[in-house]
């Protein structure tokens, strides 16, 4: 839909060729305006958080809106997920799909730069959702977009996502802050609970005492993918009962993975279903958290005349 690009439903057959929705969302546009956890949205002007909203850029400071706690988390209080984007449908040689537009105006939220942003999603014969994303700027301005989609492979309001088996492809992540800012470090996950570089149940170690899990409730990280050019597979992740599978690749350097713990329970969505803490897991691609504070990450600054273009493919699959 139109309002944040939003992704409302994802339906898909289980082993058993029993069709569900798949992603979190609600039954009518209301609650996506005021009661939103960014379900299925795209998020921007960027994606995830940024230190008190607050950053250097030519030498001068930028204050952007602060949303969470102290920190400007998913481009502000009226992102990219809250305003109404123009769909056009295209059909092409490689499927269908929708060609989703926004001009974000200058100071929007604090932000620098007009910027002209586009979402195309294509559905294609094979299965696989493909998001590309582009963006230009008449001032240089950090962009960083990704969407937002909650899954829980079981079907929606069906559980929580604690059996799922997850591999990321990442042998390094971001240590944060308790505040979920970025330390800046970039650790190894070996011998870690971060490490799922062989699938493993999401809930299999969330709650271990681990310091990092503490700080963010369970894992609320940004996993570094491997660095290589163009699409790379980041991640594959299984629903045991049911079999539907899940693969992102991404030419995307990192991947928060987000496993819902923020939800409660006291939403109410799709067919009256309520949705419990960790019903519904993220896999957001994008460039890792506060890097406009962060001179080590690689850069997420777009000057005039350069453009941001990436790409993340979701296939959707079942196991035997
Ligand atoms: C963040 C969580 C946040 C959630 C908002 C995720 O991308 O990593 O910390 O609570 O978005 O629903």
């Amino acid at each position: 839909m139109t309002l944040g690009a939003t992704i409302v439903s994802v339906r898909t057959p289980d082993r058993t060729g029993r069709v569900e929705d798949i992603v979190l969302g609600f039954d009518t546009l209301e609650p996506y305006l005021t009661k939103s956890r960014y379900f299925g949205t795209i998020v921007g002007r960027y994606g995830n958080r940024i230190a008190k909203g607050r950053f250097v850029l030519d030498d001068k400071p930028v204050q952007l809106s602060v949303n969470s706690g102290a920190n400007h988390l998913h481009g502000g209080n009226r992102g990219f997920d809250k305003v109404a984007w123009k769909g056009v449908p295209v059909e092409g040689r490689e499927g269908v799909g929708v060609v989703f537009t926004y001009v974000s105006a200058d100071g929007e939220e604090g932000y620098p730069g007009t910027v002209h942003a586009s979402v195309t999603y294509t559905l294609t014969e094979e299965n696989t959702l493909d998001v590309s994303y582009e963006a230009t700027t008449d001032k240089a301005t950090p962009i960083n977009l990704t969407n937002h989609s909650y899954f829980n492979l079981a079907g929606r309001g069906r559980g929580d996502i604690l059996q799922h088996q997850l591999m990321l492809n990442a042998a390094r992540y971001t240590p944060v802050d308790a505040t979920l800012i970025p330390t800046g470090e970039i650790a190894s996950v070996e011998g870690t609970p971060f490490d799922f570089r062989k699938p493993t149940a999401i809930g299999a170690r969330i709650d271990q005492p681990h310091p990092q899990l503490k700080n963010g409730s369970g894992y609320d990280h940004n996993w570094v993918l491997r660095d290589i050019p163009g699409l790379k597979h980041a991640a594959h992740v299984t629903e045991p009962k049911s079999g539907r599978t899940l693969d992102v690749a991404t030419m995307e350097p990192g991947m928060q993975f987000y496993a819902g713990n923020f939800l409660d329970g006291k939403l109410v969505g799709k067919g009256g279903r309520s949705y419990r803490r960790r019903s519904g897991f993220c896999l957001e691609t994008q460039h890792y958290p506060d890097t406009p504070n962060q001179p080590k990450f690689p850069t997420t600054l777009i000057k005039p005349g350069q453009s941001y273009a990436t790409r993340t493919v979701f296939t959707f699959g079942v196991s035997k």
